[in-house]
């Protein structure tokens, strides 16, 4: 494989790799950036077909986190972590202890969290072994689960878009259609409830519809309507690439804000909401609280700054949102030339981390 021709195309940054053959550890940490802080990010378990697939999930993903974190505001760069899951049966306990003792020799440049495959109890057998792992237990000062986070700057995020587009200061009586009611859309229902949003939902898994339905009065809508029903906010929350060609031109909704990843099945689909005159609010920039929370845990865990932090979601998106208008550009690629700018200036000044924090 052509390694560093991968590296050029993610602009990296640096790749760590580990190998340990008494536990069968087959590790690989992606430090994308690190201008403003030590990198911060997932860690994913998860069998792949080829090493360089793994390298190239690894990439893209770190790449990602700079975006999120540097838009969030936040003293860290973007880091993920892939370890290969064996396909032959193997220790779960003595692979994340050796994983812990391979971010131990990183000294904080990276530090991990939960994401794909992996749980708060593998992130508790690495804090066996080196403090610079998040996501532990509330009882060793962990910020534990962090979807009541993403979902409140996904809640924060509509506001901004729903003032900005409709010129509402409140969400009483908006109409949202939330696509996924799982751990973040679920506490999405109970946000926009209480600010008294009318609720639409859709699930694959019927007894989540039914519990918004139940607990926060959501109307349930047949999956493939949820995109195309006449609401106010369109918030996709369930897997990524829902913004594509076969739904975008079903969209009655002038806003689409919500938490899911990925959400633009290819960048040309963010320029196609814009061409529709419909508000997104670019993914990265409006899921930043669950990051928020555990950036938090980082320095010593408080709810209280962990909410504050995420509050201000509102004025990013609000932000981006002016920005598109004023210069006839993409929300989606607004995002992008806002992180551009701050790490571009940090390069200039050549004032790391601190000093850059907005
Ligand atoms: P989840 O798995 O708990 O919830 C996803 C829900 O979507 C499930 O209830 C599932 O049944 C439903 N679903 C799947 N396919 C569907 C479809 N085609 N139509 C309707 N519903 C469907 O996941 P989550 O943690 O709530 O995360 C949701 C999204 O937000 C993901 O894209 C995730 O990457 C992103 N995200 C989550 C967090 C977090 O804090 N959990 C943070 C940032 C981003």
């Amino acid at each position: 494989m052509d390694l560093f021709g991968h590296l050029s195309a993610y602009d990296f940054g640096e790749v760590h790799f580990k190998h340990d053959k008494a536990s069968g550890l087959k590790a690989i940490v992606a430090v994308h950036d690190s201008r403003l802080g030590p990198a911060l990010g997932g860690c994913r378990f998860l069998p792949y077909d080829s090493d360089e697939d793994a390298i190239i999930d690894a990439l893209r993903l770190a790449r990602g986190m700079t975006y999120k974190a540097a838009l969030a505001g936040l003293p860290h760069g973007g880091g993920k972590s892939v370890l290969i899951r064996p396909k032959q049966h193997f220790d779960r306990v003595a692979m994340f202890r050796a994983f812990g003792n391979f971010i131990e020799d990183l000294r904080g440049h990276y530090i991990t969290a939960e994401d794909s495959g992996t749980s708060l109890e593998d992130m508790e057998v690495i804090r066996t072994v080196t403090k610079h792992v998040t996501g532990v237990g509330p009882a060793h000062g962990g910020s534990g689960d962090p979807s009541p986070f993403t979902a409140l700057g996904v809640r924060r995020g509509i506001e901004a878009s729903v003032k900005y587009r409709m010129k509402r200061d409140s969400l009483d009586g908006i109409h949202v259609a939330v696509q996924g009611v799982g751990h973040v859309g679920y506490h999405l229902c109970k946000e926009l409830h209480a600010q008294g949003a009318k609720i639409s939902v859709a699930d694959i898994d019927p007894l989540k519809a039914e519990r918004a339905q139940r607990e926060f009065g959501a109307v349930i809508v047949p999956l493939e309507q949820i995109f195309e029903i006449e609401c106010d906010v369109i918030a996709p929350c369930a897997l990524g690439s829902a913004l594509n060609d076969t739904s975008i031109p079903r969209i009655k909704a002038r806003i689409v804000a919500g938490a899911a990843n990925n959400q633009l099945a290819q960048p040309r689909h963010g320029d196609d909401l814009h061409a529709r005159g419909i508000l997104y609010a670019p993914d990265y920039a409006i899921n930043a609280g669950g990051l928020c929370n555990v950036a938090q845990e980082v320095i010593g865990y408080d709810a209280e700054k962990a909410r504050d932090k995420t509050m201000k979601i509102f004025d990013t998106i609000f932000e981006i949102s002016d920005r598109s208008e004023k210069t006839g550009t993409p929300t989606y690629r607004v995002a992008d030339q806002l992180v551009e700018e701050k790490l571009a200036k940090i390069s200039k000044s050549g004032v790391r981390a601190a000093a850059a924090q907005s």
